[in-house]
């Protein structure tokens, strides 16, 4: 009933006005489940190395009480599950914050090729250990982009990182960064890291930035990964409106490219490339 209509008909017990609210409950349960896997992949996760740090300190306070060569031993390889439970943490953490921020655009001018030079030299020690060599192709001008840089540095650190990993010993990791137009015809930096690995089999490259989702558990453990990367790439290209994409041909290495659209004009202004 209306206000207005004709009250003579209008039974007094009924309100003057109904509200009926409809929202999707499917997009609110699948968010929901994401959530609760997340939680119980996580715990699952740091549950796995907090088991291992457990049964050798048992041992320690046991069996190996006396042994000074088994504590060496021991030690050190609780300290790498340490390590591995600080890099689950910090992954989460990251990721958490990033989701966070999902909806806030960044607002500051960042030169990408900064960025990725910077990356580049700070990787230069692990590259140096796994016997890679970073061959950088820069453009001459600055790459102007819309961005935040600490979590531009975090995307580009996440995949050169890969690329060392999981690329080819003696060989050359590639990172180039070149002015490209995309299939939309919309201007901007492709930023391109190829590696001479063993690459990705074609049916896993649509599952890769799932949270967790790792190729060969195995090997991703004894490289140190924690199946987080990829998806926290995804999560801040996503807020950048960026792109990634992946090609891979098994056995010749693999492609992870990245497209951030140019500053629009009137987007941003000179004194925000300063903060
Ligand atoms: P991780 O911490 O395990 O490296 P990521 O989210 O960064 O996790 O990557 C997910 C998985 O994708 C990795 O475990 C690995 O199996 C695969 N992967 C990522 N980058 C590469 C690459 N350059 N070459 C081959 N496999 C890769």
């Amino acid at each position: 009933y209306m206000p207005g209509s004709n009250t003579a008909e209008r039974p007094q017990s009924l309100p003057d006005f109904i509200l009926v609210v409809i929202q999707d409950l499917t997009e609110n349960r699948r968010l929901e489940r994401m959530r609760s896997d997340f939680v119980a992949n996580a715990s699952h996760e740091l549950r796995t190395p907090l088991a291992s740090l457990t049964g050798f300190i048992e041992t320690l306070q046991g069996p190996a009480k006396n042994d000074r060569e088994a504590q060496d031993r021991f030690l050190s390889i609780m300290l790498d599950q340490a390590g591995r439970m600080r890099r689950l943490i910090d992954d989460i953490l990251s990721l958490s914050r990033i989701e966070l921020k999902a909806h806030v655009r960044p607002d500051s001018v960042v030169d990408f090729c900064e960025v990725v030079r910077h990356t580049s030299d700070a990787l230069s020690p692990l590259a140096k250990d796994l016997n890679v060599t970073i061959r950088l192709n820069m453009p001459d001008q600055a790459a102007r982009v819309m961005g935040e840089r600490d979590e531009l540095i975090q995307v580009t650190e996440n995949l050169i990182e890969n690329a060392l990993k999981y690329g080819s010993e003696g060989e050359f990791v590639d990172v180039s960064l070149s002015a490209q137009s995309d299939a939309a015809a919309a201007t901007g930096w492709e930023l391109s890291i190829r590696d001479y690995g063993d690459g990705i089999p074609t049916e896993h490259l649509p599952r890769l930035t799932e949270r967790f989702y790792r190729v060969d558990v195995e090997s991703s453990r004894a490289l140190k990964g924690t199946g987080l990367g990829l998806a926290i790439v995804k999560h801040i290209l996503t807020r950048h409106r960026a792109r990634l994409d992946v090609e891979s041909e098994p056995g010749n290495g693999a492609v992870f490219k990245v497209f951030l659209p140019s500053i629009i004009e009137g987007e941003g202004t000179d004194e925000a490339a300063s903060t």
